[in-house]
């Protein structure tokens, strides 16, 4: 094993706003060696890495191919193999759509120490900011986050498995899937009443949220202007699915 031995911090930042960064998270950036972080990273939390530390932008923009990705793992092994304390800032919770495996393997493959700090995830920020319970007592059971795109752009989306009577889910990376998923969803049955929610940049100063229903899902983000990064939420009460049961009238005879 290596003398020097690195460490990898993954940082969950939080939705931007650097009052919802955690104590822990300010405190790995001050003792890090060097601190990557992307575009998602917003400038008031790159500004609390000490002017003294090494910091590198690694630019990736969302959804990119996997070249940025490995020049980025190349990178944090680099400076691990030369045992330094690497600070990877990630936005919101790094175990949340933050493709946190890949750079904890390059860790582990090194035998450097690992260590995660939780963020508040966008979908809990924006289900703050839109004042939605995520579940409720007799009406949603279950909370799902799942992303609008798939890694796989042609596999087709399980969203209509996943929305059943007491299910909120939070979709990441929704917005240019919009009508993909209005359409999905309706498709599979679910009322057009359902009660749908967009949040874009949760937790910021500039911060906007629309209310709308399943049956206009795009149309009114498109109107709204509903731009990255949102999130958007799409709920299915108990109470919901009984009314539509009882409106179903029975075929005489
Ligand atoms: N690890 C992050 C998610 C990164 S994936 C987390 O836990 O929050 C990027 C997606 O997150 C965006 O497409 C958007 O859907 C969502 N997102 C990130 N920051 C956001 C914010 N401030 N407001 C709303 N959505 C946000």
């Amino acid at each position: 094993m290596n003398a020097q031995r690195g460490k990898l911090s993954l940082i969950g930042c939080g939705p931007g706003a650097v009052d919802l960064l955690t104590l822990r998270a300010i405190n790995h950036i001050r003792e890090a060696d060097l601190v990557l972080y992307d575009r998602l990273v917003e400038r008031e939390v790159v500004d609390l890495i000490p002017p003294c530390t090494e910091r590198l932008y690694v630019g990736k923009a969302l959804g990119d191919g996997g070249i940025q990705q490995a020049g980025l793992n190349a990178a944090i092994a680099d400076a691990l193999t030369a045992g330094r304390h690497v600070a990877r800032l990630k936005s919101g919770d790094p175990m949340v759509f933050g493709r946190a495996s890949e750079e904890i393997a390059v860790a582990v493959n090194l035998h450097a120490e690992v260590e995660i700090v939780p963020g508040v995830t966008a979908a809990l920020s924006a289900a703050a900011d839109a004042r939605i319970a995520v579940t409720e007592r007799a009406e949603i059971q279950s909370f799902i986050v799942t992303t609008g795109r798939a890694a796989d752009a042609d596999a087709a989306p399980e969203w209509a498995k996943l929305l059943k009577p007491g299910v909120c889910i939070a979709f990441y990376m929704g917005v240019a899937e919009a009508w993909r998923i209005q359409s999905t969803l309706m498709a599979a049955g679910v009322p057009v009443s359902a009660p749908v929610n967009w949040v874009e940049r949760a937790g910021r100063a500039d911060m906007r949220k629309l209310e709308s229903t399943l049956g206009r899902l795009a149309l009114d983000a498109k109107q709204t202007g509903i731009a990255n990064p949102a999130i958007l939420f799409v709920r299915y009460p108990y109470s919901l699915a009984t009314a539509e049961s009882t409106r179903t009238v029975p075929a005489a005879g």
